[in-house]
């Protein structure tokens, strides 16, 4: 088995500002301006930052959804930056997205059935029958009844309807999947019953996962690493203890002061950053942070840091750390 099974290489993604009547070019929302990392096999990486931050655009430019401006993506071995047709659909089957809103991303107009058989069907990877049989096994797997595949997606809750999502996302066999904000839209209770679910599902079918989240503590339940985001860059990169008990970059100790209880051990002070995130069309010179940073030095406004190995997996970007 292949030691990575993803590599991303200093990916960006800059969408065009168009202005005038000609809609000229005047500029570029830079959504994703720097960011590399790889993923193993089995593997599952959180990516963490506020909305805005660019980790959706990321977790779209690896399904190819959206084309990279530059940078590369390599999945099982294969340069998949730039395929198009036929050898994109085929290499799309083993890479899934699971959405946010589980309602919005299923056809209501589609029975259970249709919509976890139809990507086997499309794929040509059962016939009907197969697919009948395949979608109850499927239903099974997480947690709901074989008997469902008659119903609608209205007929189901919120945390059910996650699961349809989960099985259809199944269907193919993926190695990767991506969940963009997948538990965000559910009551705190059924959260961790769909978080507990994918972990088993990692477990079960040797599947990795990106996982998309706003919230430090869901990617603390799930994630074997953990990136930071911050306007477009990926600022930390870190194995979840490493990350949670020792967090170097500043934007990164923010955050932890905001989002979680410290231990008795951990006596955090909560830090409240001033100032609002800078526009991603005018991105600030030298380290993006630098316009809020409670730690900033000269150095850091001119020259931008890059990601350094500090020990033990830890990857940071800051001039603190360099
Ligand atoms: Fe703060 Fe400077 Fe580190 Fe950026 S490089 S996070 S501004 S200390």
């Amino acid at each position: 088995m292949a030691d990575t099974l993803l590599e991303v290489r200093n990916l960006k993604k800059y969408f065009p500002i168009r202005a005038g009547v000609l809609k000229r070019t005047v500029g570029h929302v830079k959504a994703v301006n720097d960011v590399s990392f790889d993923l193993k096999p089995g593997e599952t990486l959180g990516i963490v930052g506020e909305s805005g931050c660019g980790k959706s655009t990321t977790g779209r430019m690896i399904m190819r959804v959206l084309d990279p401006t530059e940078g590369s993506i390599v999945f099982d071995g294969e340069d998949i930056t730039k395929l198009s047709g036929s050898k994109l659909r085929a290499i799309r089957r083993k890479f899934q997205m699971v959405f946010q809103d589980p309602y919005a991303s299923l056809n209501p107009r589609m029975s259970i059935e249709d919509i976890i058989g139809e990507p086997l069907i499309v794929n040509n990877l059962a016939n009907r029958k197969q697919a009948t049989e395949r979608v109850a096994q499927l239903l099974e797997t997480v947690g709901l009844r074989a008997d469902d595949r008659a119903r609608y997606p209205h007929e189901f809750s919120g945390g059910q309807r996650q699961r349809i999502g989960i099985a259809r996302a199944l269907a193919v066999n993926p190695k990767l999947i991506v969940a963009d904000e997948a538990v965000s839209a559910l009551d705190v209770s059924i959260q961790s019953q769909i978080l507990n679910l994918m972990v088993n599902l990692r477990k079960e079918f040797n599947l990795s996962y990106i996982f998309i989240s706003h919230n430090l503590a869901v990617v603390r339940h799930i994630s074997d690493r953990v990136g930071v985001m911050y306007l477009g860059n990926l600022v930390e990169l870190a194995p979840k203890g490493e990350f949670y008990s020792n967090p170097l970059h500043p934007y990164s100790v923010s955050l932890l002061s905001a989002a979680l209880e410290p231990t008795r051990k951990q006596k955090r002070q909560r830090i409240i950053l001033k100032g609002d995130v800078p526009s991603p069309a005018n991105p600030p010179k030298g380290c993006p942070f630098h316009t809020r940073c409670p730690r900033v030095m000269d150095e850091c406004r001119i020259h931008r840091p890059v990601m350094k190995d500090v020990g033990n997996g830890h990857l940071v970007a800051c001039h603190l750390h360099a």
